[in-house]
């Protein structure tokens, strides 16, 4: 497990623990013999479909899943360049003001 996956495994479970002491808890029983038990599992980002827990990427074995997923990978990727690059292109516009 790498660093980043043990700091979000931590914050997440953090997270459940303020959730925890708010009063009402949503989460469910942690005792396997508990009759509302479910088993750890993740769900398909597409179709929400239970799957096993380290799935990674967290979709099914359905084909359109897995293309859906790749196009959301992709759009994500392309406007995480965005949100770098025109900042950084207004900047660098703003700069040449000056040097002229
Ligand atoms: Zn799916």
């Amino acid at each position: 497990m790498s660093r980043i996956e043990k700091q979000m495994k931590k914050s997440i479970e953090r997270a459940v623990g303020a959730h925890k002491s708010e009063g009402k808890s949503h989460t469910l029983p942690l005792n396997p013999k508990a009759p509302k038990y479910v088993a750890p599992h993740r769900h398909c980002a597409i179709c929400q479909t239970p799957i096993h827990q380290d799935s990674e990427p967290p979709v099914c074995a359905d084909k359109e899943c897995i293309k859906k997923r790749e196009k959301q990978e992709k759009s994500r990727k392309h406007l995480n360049i965005m949100l770098y690059l025109f900042p950084a292109i207004a900047i660098m516009l703003f700069m040449l003001q000056f040097i002229r």
